[in-house]
């Protein structure tokens, strides 16, 4: 199966859905050891990006999807998640060029690039306790899997399973960015939000790719 135009529309609604859907726990998450604004920003930019999924012209191509979502979460969401996100599906969209469909090489391609623009964008490193530890684990996983023969829907099923863990494994860790780096030791125990939000949007990639309604067919 081939990842096109139809799964990219279909993970910017999946990724709607679940940032809705755990909106809470966000916002939770973000009350512990930041200001608690992430699931509500997410929340608004993803809720803003799905009715301009209408607005895509018939020959979008999978980089049209996510220069749509970045130019959005950019314009709608507050704090730094915006811009990083935004960043991540801006260098993502340039990855995949103007390719109809996407190979197991342009997924880890999307993948690497939008961890890249993070990394950039945000100067964080692995181990600092933010979305970063989600993303590196995952685009890792990612090249073995895309070298070990798997097809787009397994690189981004060991993407998300990595970046899940990488999540979980923010919990222990002293955060050296953001606000939560003010609290010192009193951040250990607290998983990252960002972290966490992450890996709700690359499990609902693999989840949506998984299902098999990826390229209409
Ligand atoms: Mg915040």
């Amino acid at each position: 199966m081939t990842l096109g135009t139809q799964w990219a529309i279909d993970w910017t609604r999946a990724c709607a859905a679940v940032i809705a859907e755990h909106r809470v726990e966000l916002i939770t998450l973000d009350r512990d050891i930041g200001d608690g604004d992430h699931g509500e920003n997410m929340d608004r930019g993803f809720s803003a990006v799905t009715p301009k999924l209408d607005e895509l012209s018939a020959d979008a191509v999978p980089a049209d999807v996510l220069k749509m979502v970045a130019t959005t979460l950019i314009s709608t969401v507050g704090g730094a998640s915006g811009p990083l996100y935004g960043t991540a599906f801006l260098k993502a969209s340039v990855a995949v060029g103007s390719e109809p469909e996407l190979d197991p090489a342009a997924v880890v391609a999307l993948l690497r690039a939008a961890r890249d623009g993070i990394v950039l964008r945000g100067k964080a490193e692995t181990g600092d306790k933010t979305m970063i530890d989600a993303w590196t684990p995952a685009v890792d996983a990612a090249v073995q899997a895309q070298v070990a023969g798997e097809d787009e829907a397994g690189v981004l099923a060991a993407a998300a399973a990595a970046a899940e863990h990488g999540a979980e494994a923010t919990e222990p860790l002293v955060a050296r960015k953001g606000r939560a780096s003010y609290l010192g030791e009193r951040a250990i125990g607290h998983r990252d939000p960002g972290a966490q939000s992450t890996a709700l949007l690359l499990r609902a990639a693999a989840t949506v790719a998984a299902g098999g309604s990826g390229n209409g067919s």
